[in-house]
């Protein structure tokens, strides 16, 4: 697959705070949908009571999921939003940090719970759609 580029003037900017006992994946869906966002970048900070994320075998091209049962902070999140067979799809990577300021990361999951979230999203005036991409069996920005 070639490389994708694309330049798209920005759009509006949300600003939100996303619900106590939530799903962090779902609740970025939510606020596209809500706003009839179809692509954009976020940026979200805060904290979860739990968190499940992913991790890429690039040899098994497949996701290792990583469930962690505990609070931590979400150091940071970004990701982007693109049209994925006509749905919304959020992709989003975060890292989260323990009491000890310990940091892990990976690919977001649903089934990671917002304690308190902050989310600042960026609306692009473009169309960005995903495709499967045989070299790395993901779906990729075309
Ligand atoms: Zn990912």
């Amino acid at each position: 697959m070639e490389m994708y580029k694309a330049q798209a003037p920005a759009k509006r900017n949300i600003i939100a705070s996303l619900g106590h006992g939530a799903d962090l994946l779902a609740s970025i869906k939510e606020v596209a949908e809500e706003n009839h966002i179809k692509a954009a970048v976020f940026w979200a900070i805060g904290a979860v009571r739990k968190a499940a994320i992913g991790y890429y075998d690039q040899k098994e091209r497949r996701y290792v999921r990583i469930s962690i049962d505990e609070p931590l902070e979400i150091a940071s999140c970004t990701g982007n939003i693109a049209r994925f067979k006509d749905e919304t799809l959020v992709h989003a990577h975060i890292v989260l940090a323990d009491r000890d300021g310990k940091a892990l990361g990976g690919h977001l999951y649903e089934g990671t719970i917002i304690y308190a979230a902050e989310l600042y999203l960026t609306e692009l005036g473009l169309k960005l759609e995903r495709e499967y991409d045989e070299t790395t069996g993901l779906n990729l920005l075309k």
